[in-house]
């Protein structure tokens, strides 16, 4: 000991090449290093490894690194990272062709770790595990989002239990990602037209393993101020505001990765926001002096598409006066005119009055479209009917690929332990194999499963109440409610998510009556937490949070319903950990897939949901709870809320708490147990992002 020379330089070499690649995101000792380095930056900047490295000094670093335990812990963690480097570089056969022509994936968000909030919620978690899951198996993928400076929102919630937006603003010197520069060393920028300007567009770039993204950015010096800030926030301002942003998102995107000497292989637009990229691509050919019609072909190879949205009203429509104020440059640079391009979005091109639709520009320009679960891609289908006509619905060129989670992402370190103990260091390789994987999990015992589960409900008990002594000072009014709230016995119920309507946050409270009898008996406790945010424009999302937080005030829910505000990854890894029953009570066929049910099944816990979206696909009678039937009706929507409603408390009178309370002589449950098993056992190894991935390699990424 002390004998090892230490070289400082070459060890704060290691830290900083560890902070920079997100791979620290999915590997718990990385992030616990840089926790155990500063424990209180890395709590307060909600588990960022750059905040902690700027807060420390130089002398400090030093100082700490000549602690040999942190020193092995930091050659572990990058021995780890290299060791992952290079497994996931070695190239198999299949994925050679992409070696030197990339897949470009285009979202208008990317989730990838709490600390960089350019996302909303399910579309943007989605894009961030499949960059994941995409450097896990070796492809050469490139990404493209926006930078959100001010990300979404902090959500706050008043004394009243109203939402309260607060914009925080970020700066790159901050976050785990560098300004992409030229060969000059000056800042990489392309000049992309909006309106009748020229709007300088530059980038961030993010390194996710392997995978890399690129975060556009306008807020550069020589644009306007209005330009500047076109890119603060997610989802943020007015129809001029989108169409500008998906301006920059999908022509500066195509521009910015030709600036850089990318030539991908296919653009993968998912959801249409990204889906102007065409145009660019289009543009090109079209400089090369290839005709319009054999242009518009050669874009179609190089596209492909995935759509999310399964009803009309959701996906994006401009009207032909704002696609004329705003891509009057761009058109006239293009050498056909705006009514030729309307026609791109338009199911029937010469129709006047037709709006200019994000997702018919994306399906006409793609060689293929997927939507993302079964269900969905049947109401995709159904949707799209008008635009293949003479074909009947069943032939719509829409497939599906059904969504997946990132797996060592969203596992909790507890359960990760575990399968490492008994299953070895790399369990998750046996996910791809479902027989394997069948057998393998015979190697956990009942009593190692129940154990598991007490750990993490105690954990997230912990974690909220830690929360919500936060959230009570604010109010100057903090109280030993808290800490006389929750227990670590009781089956606790989890629901989060954004609070948009059709997710039917308040379901489980219909009939408050029947509610408050489940809740109130003190032989079988039942608790549950709530967390979400609604869009800042969607009153009606509002409003139901205020609906959850006065039941948290209703003494009849006290201490048993709460609601953590600010819901981001963070906070979704902890309930999707520590939850037993995950419920999810959308109005079908609304929840295009869904995916934070996923999430709970390697930590033990249970899904409960209608039967929509991914969840009617893996639902087996056996691998937890489903309501309502797998059926297609169209009853009026009060008359749907109130049959779900019927079904839901029909689920939990009769199955769920009953099952959970059914012990044996030691106070196990095992038949609870028994459908624990059981869901990981069907579910883990189907509905993860690294089985989701290859299904886009061989159906959609791989030219047939
Ligand atoms: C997984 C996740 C979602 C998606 O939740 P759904 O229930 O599938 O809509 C949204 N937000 C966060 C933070 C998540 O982690």
């Amino acid at each position: 000991m002390g004998e090892r020379v230490f070289h400082f330089a070459k060890e704060r070499k290691k830290v900083y090449e560890l902070a920079y690649n997100l791979r620290w995101a999915y590997d718990c000792p990385t992030q616990q290093f840089f926790a155990k380095l500063s424990p209180r930056v890395w709590d307060r900047s909600n588990h960022n490894p750059i905040a902690v490295l700027n807060e420390i000094s130089e002398e400090e670093l030093r100082s700490r690194l000549l602690d040999e335990t942190l020193r092995i812990d930091l050659d572990n963690c990058y021995e780890s990272l290299k060791g992952y480097l290079e497994r996931v570089g070695k190239t198999s056969e299949s994925l050679k062709r992409f070696s030197k022509k990339p897949v470009a994936y285009f979202s208008a968000e990317i989730g990838i770790h709490e600390s960089l909030p350019i996302y909303s919620g399910g579309l943007g978690i989605l894009s961030g595990d499949h960059t994941k899951s995409a450097s896990d198996v070796g492809l050469n993928f490139v990404g493209v989002t926006l930078f959100y400076r001010q990300g979404y929102f902090v959500q706050r919630i008043n004394s009243d239990g109203w939402q309260l937006e607060e914009y925080r603003q970020q700066d790159y010197h901050g976050l785990p990602i560098t300004p992409v520069a030229d060969e000059g060393g000056n800042l990489l920028k392309v000049q992309v037209e909006v309106g009748n300007s020229l709007v300088s567009v530059a980038a961030y770039k993010a390194v996710v393993g392997r995978s890399v993204l690129y975060l556009l950015e306008t807020n550069l010096p020589e644009n306007e101020e209005h330009y500047r800030d076109l890119t603060a926030r997610v989802y943020g301002g007015d129809s001029t505001t989108r169409i500008s942003q998906e301006i920059i998102l999908g022509i500066g995107g195509a521009k910015f990765l030709k600036a850089m000497e990318y030539e991908p292989s296919v653009y993968h637009m998912n959801e249409g926001h990204s889906a102007f990229l065409t145009l660019e691509l289009l543009r090109e050919e079209l400089l090369a002096g290839t005709h319009l019609s054999k242009a518009v072909e050669m874009v179609e190879r190089k596209c492909v598409f995935t759509t999310h949205t399964p009803v009309a009203a959701g996906h994006d429509r401009f009207t032909r006066d704002l696609m004329n104020f705003s891509l009057s440059g761009f058109v006239s640079s293009l050498g056909i005119s705006l009514d030729q391009i309307m026609g791109f979005g338009r199911v029937q091109p010469e129709d006047k009055d037709e709006t200019f639709c994000m997702t018919v520009l994306a399906l006409k320009m793609s060689r293929a479209a997927n939507a993302v679960s079964e269900l969905n891609g049947r109401i995709s289908r159904k949707m799209w009917l008008p635009l293949y006509p003479g074909r009947k619905a069943e032939h719509v060129p829409i497939g599906h690929v059904t969504n997946g989670i990132h797996s060592l992402t969203w596992i909790s370190t507890e359960a990760n332990e575990l399968y490492r103990k008994r299953i070895g260091l790399r369990w998750q390789d046996k996910l791809v194999r479902p027989r394997d994987w069948a057998t393998a999990i015979l190697k956990i015992q009942d009593e190692e499963i129940w154990a598991l589960r007490y750990a993490l409900r105690r954990k997230l008990i912990e974690f909220i109440r830690q929360r919500m002594r936060r959230q009570q000072t604010r109010f100057g009014n903090a109280s030993d409610w808290v800490e006389k709230s929750l227990s670590a016995d009781a089956l606790t119920i989890g629901f989060s998510r954004r609070f948009a309507t059709y997710k039917r946050a308040p379901l489980l409270f219909t009939d408050i009556e029947r509610a408050a009898r489940f809740f109130g008996d003190p032989k079988r406790p039942v608790q549950l937490i709530f967390s979400g945010k609604a869009h800042p424009r969607d009153d009606a999302g509002k409003t139901f949070i205020q609906q959850i937080e006065h039941l948290t005030r209703d003494p009849r829910f006290t201490g048993k319903v709460v609601f953590v505000e600010d819901y981001d990854i963070g906070v979704a890894r902890q309930l999707v950990s520590g939850c037993d029953l995950w419920l999810n009570n959308p109005r079908r066929p609304l929840e295009a897939s869904g995916t934070s049910g996923q999430k709970v099944i390697l930590n033990g816990g249970l899904n409960c949901s209608v039967m929509d979206g991914w969840w009617r696909e893996a639902y087996n009678g056996k691998n937890g709870f489903s309501i309502g039937e797998d059926k297609d009706v169209s009853l009026p929507v009060e008359q749907q809320d109130s049959a779900d409603a019927a079904s839901l408390y029909e689920v939990m009178e009769k199955k769920v708490i009953p099952l959970f309370y059914d012990r044996d002589a030691s106070g196990v449950p095992l038949k609870w147990i028994k459908t624990i098993r059981e869901s990981i056992k069907t579910i883990a190894p189907v509905y993860n992002t690294g089985r989701m991935v290859n299904e886009y390699i061989s159906k959609y990424y791989s030219e047939k």
